[in-house]
């Protein structure tokens, strides 16, 4: 299934180059040229001006942009392109009712659509590592086997078009946990004085392991926080949880927390730093 890639960003430069090494790739697009032309040099695929281009070949088109608007912008962008010989592949983080409304979009012009989030971190899209959470036709998501494959190792179709988004907002609220107990965890093991990186090595192989503190534990500790997964994004995701949360009569309070943890960060202008920078806010819990 020839494929075209929409947005080389920090995960979307992992999944494309697998895609490329799976020998699927055509086309790449991204809005800041240089990018797509530094990948295309490296993988010998052809760095397109615009999106419509890079679609040209493509009977797949992988997405992979910051948010629900420039998802939308994207798909505006190609539907002019679309037949149905085409299928949308959505692999950004965005809301269950603007999947839906992708989905309407390229439908009109006859074309597939499916959601298509992913976990798993910088690390799993270049090691083709990624969890995948899909939102599809039955059919459709059969299609597109080939594609998702190449870009993770577990994929799971959960429902119909926006179902894919909903289990990544599960995600979201737990990584927003999980987030805030790591942080506090580290914050008092170097007030009681432990050697920190051996913390993280004994508690991330015992029953408090997880991939956050296994993968981010020893940088957030020395005060790096390169992304990674921007905590800009995290706090968009945060807010669409708690848009659904309300949809369904719920509040989330530890997300909401951590969303206005974040929204503090933003403000003293750490936006684009990794969402283990939540460890700078947990100073404030020792002297
Ligand atoms: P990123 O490094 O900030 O990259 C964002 C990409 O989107 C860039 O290629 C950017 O182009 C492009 N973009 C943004 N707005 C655009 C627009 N209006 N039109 C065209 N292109 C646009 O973000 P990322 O970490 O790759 O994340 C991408 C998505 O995956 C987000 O939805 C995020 O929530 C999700 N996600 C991230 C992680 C992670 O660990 N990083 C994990 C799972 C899911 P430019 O290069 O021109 O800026």
């Amino acid at each position: 299934m020839k494929t075209a890639f929409l947005g080389l960003g920090g995960m979307g430069h992992g999944m494309a180059a697998n895609l490329a090494k799976a020998g699927l790739l055509t086309g790449v697009y991204n809005r800041t040229r240089s990018k797509a032309d530094d990948f295309a040099a490296e993988h010998g695929v052809t760095a397109c001006e615009n999106p419509v281009d890079a679609c040209e070949n493509a009977q797949a088109i992988v997405i992979c942009v910051s948010a629900d608007a420039d998802v939308l912008e994207m798909i505006d962008a190609i539907t002019a392109g679309l037949n149905d010989s085409h299928t949308v592949i959505d692999c950004s983080t965005v809301a269950s009712d603007t999947a839906r409304e992708a989905a309407q979009r390229v439908g009109r012009a006859g074309a597939h659509f499916v959601d298509a989030p992913v976990s798993g971190g910088t690390e799993g899209a270049k090691n083709a590592k990624l969890s995948i959470m899909v939102g599809a036709d039955d059919a459709v998501f059969e299609a597109v086997q080939p594609v998702l494959s190449a870009m993770g190792s577990s994929i799971t179709h959960m429902g119909p078009v926006g179902a894919g988004q909903a289990t990544k907002a599960v995600n979201q609220i737990m990584v927003a946990g999980i987030n805030q107990a790591v942080c506090e965890a580290m914050r008092f093991a170097k007030a009681v004085d432990l050697p920190l990186d051996k913390v993280v090595d004994v508690v991330g192989s015992g029953a408090a392991g997880n991939w956050f503190v296994n993968h981010r534990g020893k940088t957030m500790v020395a005060d790096n926080y390169a992304p990674g997964f921007k905590l800009k994004h995290h706090h968009k995701d945060l807010g669409i949880c708690a848009h659904m949360a309300e949809q369904n009569g719920g509040r989330l309070p530890l997300a909401a927390a951590t969303r206005a943890d974040y929204e503090q960060l933003m403000a003293d202008g750490y936006g684009d730093e990794d969402i283990s920078a939540l460890y700078r806010r947990r100073s404030d819990l020792f002297d």
